[in-house]
């Protein structure tokens, strides 16, 4: 995988073994002194807006590159960043999720889903997962999720008025966008939240704000996050509270076989590319 170069720096020694965090920001700004690195105006994702890393030899500065020990596989390492960060700053830092909240996440078993599903349980909520299919709802089932949603075959915001005796949940997380926002809305509890943190289908859809303002829910946006939001579910993660799900490996070779299966959604869990 990566090697860290420049020994001495940020602790690091030739050969240690590390995992990267995507996020580059310029470090002093007001955003940056405060630990809301994405906020930066500077804020940059690796392999985004720079040289991806699907590369033999990649240079990042030495703050980037986060130490592991040795019983932690680079698979498993490689799977982590760019999900729990994201996760974690939108539902804890963002979100202000508690315990006893109950929290719906749709496209439950998508990678940042797969996150937010286990740092919900160890927040303590109550977690009513949504997904497509049968399969991926069993993948949150074993990742702790307390109420399962095919969306395909049920209307989910129906089924989260049931499952709250109608009074809606605390928290949505809504990354999916325009075919779901308007249902996201309407199943949440007067002074709920909304959070998202992409727009898959789509980013226009239809708000309405009488229900914005006459039951006082807050829509809260989320990107990426600050080094903490990747080092506490890091450690977590560590400890055994919470595991990353890697659905499928290739070898750079087949980095095409990876993008295939990944456009036709045939991966369940995150694809990791071995160098
Ligand atoms: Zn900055």
């Amino acid at each position: 995988m990566i090697s860290a170069l420049g020994e001495g720096v940020a602790g690091l020694a030739v050969g240690d073994r590390i995992l990267m965090n995507p996020s580059i920001s310029c470090g002093h700004c007001e955003f940056c002194a405060r630990g809301d690195a994405s906020l930066c105006t500077t804020y940059q994702l690796i392999g985004e807006t720079t040289q991806g890393t699907c590369c033999e030899k990649i240079a990042i500065p030495a703050v980037n590159a986060i130490p592991i020990p040795d019983s932690f596989s680079f698979e498993d390492a490689a799977s982590v960043p760019l999900v729990f960060l994201t996760a974690w700053r939108m539902l804890v830092t963002r979100g202000r999720l508690r315990a006893g909240e109950d929290i719906v996440i749709l496209g439950a078993a998508a990678g940042v889903g797969i996150a937010a599903v286990q740092i919900a349980k160890v927040v303590g909520a109550r977690v009513i997962a949504a997904a497509s299919t049968d399969e991926k709802l069993e993948l949150c089932r074993e990742l702790g999720a307390d109420v399962l949603i095919n969306y395909t075959k049920e209307d989910f915001g129906k089924r989260v008025r049931r499952e709250t005796d109608k009074r809606g949940a605390d928290v949505v997380v809504d990354y999916v966008g325009k075919d779901t926002w308007e249902k996201s809305l309407k199943c949440l509890v007067n002074g709920g939240r909304l959070l998202t943190c992409g727009a898959t289908t789509g980013w226009d859809p239809v708000t309405d704000l009488r229900h914005v303002f006459y039951r006082q829910l807050e829509i809260i946006g989320s990107t990426m996050g600050s080094r903490n939001d990747l080092m506490i579910p890091l450690d977590l993660i560590l400890q055994g509270r919470m595991r990353p799900v890697v659905g499928a490996c290739y070898d750079l070779a087949d980095l095409a076989d990876a993008h295939r299966d990944m456009e036709n959604r045939t991966v369940l869990g995150k694809s990791v590319i071995r160098i």
